[in-house]
């Protein structure tokens, strides 16, 4: 796989607000395998590409196949259709201002004009098209690549089947100078390392821990924490204080508890890989025992336990049947040369089922009344 550009569209507001991300990250590499959402992203975004959904489950298949609908809708026919194409930004005296892969775009030069997508296929809503920084450097490559105006950016959603409001980009020269201003930052010596939310949530610095910055704030935190938890005594604390203590606490210890949980998965990856990550190992984990066969189950305890005793200790998941029997309807419907709808099978499902599945809510979050 080729290597990204230091300032690829997606890392250029990162490096807009912090400087010294661009330097800290550099041939950092995103560790395979270890997010099952952002591998479940790529493999539908390869969907999007080829229109060859059938590695997918069948509510992503339901979702790529609602977007390419939607896309096939908003492009006018005889445009010029590109899908995962690399472009280049190039600045003056040719250098590369930067370089990536805009999912979708679609160029008529007679009317001066081309349409770009961006996919996003997890669970998060990003900036608007207007304020994308990503966006906008895709627009000014094809901009240039095409020698076009006007080129019209809007984000898909598949998940949630909607998209954001379009946006026109025409300011070629703003966009230009916006991302040279950036690079510029960048490249200054000793560029400074900005912490901040929008920031580092996606930085490979931060999710490595090669970001001094971040280790210092995170380090502070944990001493203010050991300070509160020696100090304060829960059960004086009024309501009102009670609740203004938690939402005090309550992003960071979050920010804290997010960098926790990616410093164990890269411990257990290690040791998968390596044997052991310094003196650390994987302990001897609770020991779970699963009933594979039912009906063997059922026929080795029929002389103890009659049927109501049995079945009061089975439990069947209602979503993985309902899977299982959407998965059936519609590969039954496409080898007949048909489709059918996932929101339809679940219908059906709820409909077959009736009063045999008991729907429940769990206790949810704690929130602000009201907000
Ligand atoms: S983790 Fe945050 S502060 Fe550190 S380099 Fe990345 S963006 Fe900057």
């Amino acid at each position: 796989m080729n290597a990204h550009h230091k300032y690829g569209p997606s890392s250029l507001e990162r490096c807009w607000l912090c400087p010294a991300s661009a330097r800290l990250s550099e041939g950092l590499q995103d560790i395979s395998g270890e997010n099952a959402c952002r591998d479940e992203g790529i493999l539908m975004h390869e969907a999007l590409a080829t229109g060859d959904a059938s590695a997918l489950t069948p509510e992503q298949r339901e979702a790529v196949e609602w977007a390419l609908d939607y896309i096939a809708s908003i492009i006018p026919e005889g445009a010029e259709v590109s899908k995962e194409k690399k472009l280049r930004l190039v600045g003056p005296g040719l250098s590369i201002l930067t370089e990536g892969t805009p999912d979708f775009y679609a160029v008529s030069i007679a009317d001066s004009k081309a349409w770009l997508i961006d996919y996003k296929c997890g669970y998060n809503e990003v900036e608007e098209p207007a304020n994308n920084w990503q966006l906008a450097a895709c627009a000014a490559m094809i901009m240039q690549r095409y020698a076009i105006d006007k080129v019209n950016a809007q984000i898909v959603y598949p998940r949630f089947k909607k998209v954001s409001q379009p946006h026109t980009f025409t300011d070629y020269d703003s966009i230009v100078h916006m991302i040279e201003a950036a690079v510029k930052n960048c490249e200054a010596e000793n560029a400074p390392c900005v912490p901040g939310e929008k920031q580092c949530k996606y930085c490979k610095a931060g999710q490595h821990g090669k970001c001094p910055a971040q280790k210092a704030q995170f380090e502070s935190e944990i001493v203010k924490a050991e300070t509160a938890v020696n100090t304060i005594s829960l059960d004086d604390l009024t309501n009102d204080e009670m609740s203004k203590f938690y939402l005090d606490f309550k992003a960071k210890i979050d920010a804290l508890v997010k960098f926790w949980e990616s410093v164990k998965t890269r411990i257990r990856y290690r040791i998968d890989k390596d044997g052991s990550c310094g003196v650390l190992t994987i302990g001897k984990g609770a020991v779970v025992r699963e009933v594979k066969d039912i009906q063997e189950a059922f026929r080795l305890m029929e002389p103890y336990l009659t049927r109501e005793e049995f079945l009061g200790c089975a439990s069947v998941s209602a979503s993985k049947l309902e899977k299982a029997y959407s998965k059936k309807r519609q590969d039954a419907a496409e080898s007949e040369g048909g489709k059918i709808l996932l929101k339809t099978c679940k219908g059906e499902f709820e409909s077959i089922m009736g009063a045999a599945v008991e729907t429940k809510t769990r206790r949810g979050e704690i929130e602000v009344a009201n907000g």
